[in-house]
């Protein structure tokens, strides 16, 4: 058991390595336990075309290692692997990894959420080569393709929708007949003539070697199989908040987002604070995740120097509600 730390961050992603950045300029020496497979979900996807800063794009691992290293650069530990337990019920807060515990003052939870993926073989192998579960990353690869979307949740209709800027055309693959999505969702993607609406079909394997070439589909009430020529498939079955070790311990909503007080990253128990995709369902883009980590660095300073009296922190002193947040 070490010390208690005055910030540890979980989770390795866009939110938690620019919380790490801004708690190591405020002297607060973070330790960031950034997961085994630290990155998020940026480490699956290719060009990233729409974080500003990058004109020409920059692949999602590499600009990842940057957040990383530039976290680093101001003295942030990082310890990679996964948590696997925690205890927010008395300060400091008592966190695991296996049996390591760590300890600390204040503690960012950014671990993200998940893609749900249909679970096949091609699926996995032709990921980032046509197979993708983010129409804003990557849609405008697909220019002029035949582009699918699984999925008949709200996602993947607003997917399908927008990929009809890219695609000649886009069919939405669909398991029942009856969809989730709003009706307001559905009666635009019925009013699209780009949009084809393919139900009751399930995908049941994704055909070409080094890219997409098609699908094979099957008919859930009739169980025939065709295979259809295919530019690119979008994944759009949901996602899961990572957040099983939480959810006895932090308010969530329903499908297990953490909630954070509005306009803020502060949680229901002061000290924890969360940032980036693990409270949010709606934006789930990396420039969001990275101002919310952002964020949770200044509410967790403002905590420590408030709440715990804390005074090695080099840049701020509690602030006034009025006064405007500092960038
Ligand atoms: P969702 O509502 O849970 O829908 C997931 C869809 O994927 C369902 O139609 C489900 O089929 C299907 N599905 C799940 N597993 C599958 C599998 N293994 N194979 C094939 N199909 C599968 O998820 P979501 O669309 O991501 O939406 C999540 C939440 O965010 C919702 O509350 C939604 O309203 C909200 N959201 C809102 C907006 C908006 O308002 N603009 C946009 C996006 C999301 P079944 O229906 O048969 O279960």
């Amino acid at each position: 058991m070490s010390d208690a730390r005055d910030v540890i961050v979980i989770g390795g992603g866009p939110a938690g390595y620019t919380a790490a950045l801004y708690a190591a300029r405020a002297n607060l020496n973070p330790l960031v336990i950034e997961g085994f497979s630290w990155g998020g979900q940026l480490m699956v996807t290719s060009d990233v075309e729409n974080y500003p800063g990058y004109p020409d794009g920059i692949m999602g691992p590499e600009m990842m290692a940057e957040f990383r290293r530039q976290a680093e650069r101001f003295g942030t530990e990082f310890v990679t692997d996964d948590v696997t337990r925690v205890d927010f019920s008395e300060r400091p807060f008592r966190i695991w990894v296996e049996d390591e515990e760590y300890r600390a003052r204040s503690v960012i939870v950014a671990t993200g959420a998940s893609a749900r993926w249909l679970g096949l073989e091609s699926e996995e192998r032709l990921k980032g080569r046509g197979v993708s579960a983010c129409a804003t990353c990557d849609g405008a690869f697909f220019r002029d393709k035949h582009i699918f979307v699984v999925g008949g949740g709200d996602s993947a209709f607003e997917e399908g929708l927008f990929l009809t800027r890219f695609g000649y055309k886009v069919t939405l693959v669909h398991r029942r007949h009856e969809f989730r999505a709003s009706q307001i969702m559905i009666d635009r993607a019925r009013d699209n003539e780009k949009i084809e609406l393919k139900t009751p079909y399930v995908v049941e394997e994704v055909l070409g070697e080094d890219s997409i070439s098609g699908l094979r589909l099957r008919n859930t009430e009739t169980d025939q199989t065709e295979e259809v020529e295919a530019g690119a498939l979008f994944v759009a079955i949901g996602h899961d908040p990572n957040t099983k070790l939480f959810l006895d311990q932090l308010d969530h909503d329903a499908n297990g987002y953490l909630v954070a007080q509005p306009g803020t990253t502060l949680t229901n128990v002061a000290g924890v604070f969360a940032a980036g995709d693990v409270q949010d369902h709606i934006y789930r883009q990396a420039v969001t995740a990275a101002g919310s980590g952002c964020m949770a660095a200044l509410d967790a300073e403002r905590f420590l120097a408030t709440e715990e009296g804390h005074t090695g922190t080099a840049l701020t002193a509690p602030r006034p509600e009025a006064e405007p947040t500092r960038v």
